[in-house]
């Protein structure tokens, strides 16, 4: 038995479903990220996977115990599974310190302490602790939420898009903080997004999903490689300027650094970011193969060298 699973999980507001025999198993500590267009039903899956909604029909299980929807559960949530939203929900008249330690106001104070001296260190948030939520960035503030979500020692938490208010930089940094943070307390994460670039730098477990419903699973060079649908072929290659035009594939993507070590090494993540961003209607006029080519990305990705092998592929 898994240690979070969701078993055929079927939402319907009114007349209009949501979400439709939704099935997922994690295991303790593993990440899994949930990417899907607005209106997909993402967060209506994670306020039911938080005991936050009740769904239509379907289970959640936490290890042995059944989670309870707030039919059945005069408080609802639980400590145990907690869900962080894009906007970050903090008390604008208390401090740092404060918001974080509200949690834990019922606990022994010496573990309080304690507790909340820990979080701002992990956090790096020791030096904004007597600050009001409005004297910090966006992604200050975003980090005191998680804070305070991780407070009560969280098995699980389900981050909601909440990196879409942060500009680039400072998203990405926090992203790959977040990761080792997570890691190292060994939560168990499911991460929504509509932006697959922020999913594959906090995990390369993907779950699509459309319309209330998976549409694909797996790791990103499989559904890059192999694409069930249009959709999914389109978060890996999308091309703003003309759509009609997303019709290659590579077959095989090779990856080198500038020194040559890696000549023909498999496909890794950091490549496969990099070709997110490939000026896919460059190759608009090419029939068919493509040939070899080495490009070459300014900055970060100008230490990785792509070679793409194309395969003309219609959806
Ligand atoms: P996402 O988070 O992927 O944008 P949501 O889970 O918020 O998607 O919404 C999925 C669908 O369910 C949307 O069509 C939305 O309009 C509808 N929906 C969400 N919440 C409610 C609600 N409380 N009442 C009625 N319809 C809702
Ligand atoms: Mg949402």
């Amino acid at each position: 038995m898994s240690y979070f699973s969701i078993r055929k999980v079927s939402k319907t507001y009114e007349l209009h479903p949501a979400l439709k025999e939704f099935s997922l198993a994690l295991e303790k500590g593993q990440f899994t990220a949930i990417v899907g267009e607005s209106g997909s039903g993402k967060s209506t899956l994670l306020r039911i996977m938080a005991g936050l909604e009740t769904q239509t029909s379907g289970e959640v299980w936490l290890n042995d115990r059944q989670i309870e929807n707030p039919k059945q559960k005069l408080v609802p949530g639980y400590d145990e599974i907690k869900l962080i939203h894009q906007d970050y929900h903090l008390q604008p008249n208390s401090t740092v310190e404060e918001n974080i330690s509200r949690p834990l106001l019922n606990y022994d104070k010496a573990y309080a302490r304690d507790r909340v001296d820990r979080l701002l260190f992990d956090l790096g948030l020791e030096g904004f602790k007597d600050r009001h939520p409005r004297q910090l960035s966006g992604g200050q503030q975003q980090k005191v939420a998680i804070a305070t979500a991780l407070a009560v020692e969280p098995d699980v938490l389900l981050l909601d898009e909440p990196f879409s208010s942060l500009d680039s930089i400072q998203k990405h940094r926090l992203i790959s903080e977040l990761k080792e943070l997570f890691l190292e307390l060994g939560t168990t994460v499911v991460f929504v997004t509509h932006d697959l670039d922020d999913a594959l730098r906090l995990t390369d477990n993907l779950i699509i999903f459309q319309k209330g419903k998976v549409v694909q699973k797996g790791g990103s060079q499989e559904l890059c490689e192999h694409p069930k649908t249009r959709y999914v072929a389109r978060l890996f290659f999308h091309d703003q300027s003309d759509s009609r035009s997303i019709q290659f594939l590579p077959q095989t993507i090779r990856c080198q650094t500038a020194d040559q070590r890696r000549t023909n090494g498999p496909c890794d993540r950091s490549a496969l970011l990099g070709s997110l961003q490939f000026p896919f209607h460059s190759l608009k006029k090419t029939e068919g193969k493509f040939g070899k080519s080495t490009i070459r990305f300014g900055s970060i990705k100008s230490e990785i060298g792509f070679t793409f092998i194309l395969m003309r592929k219609r959806f």
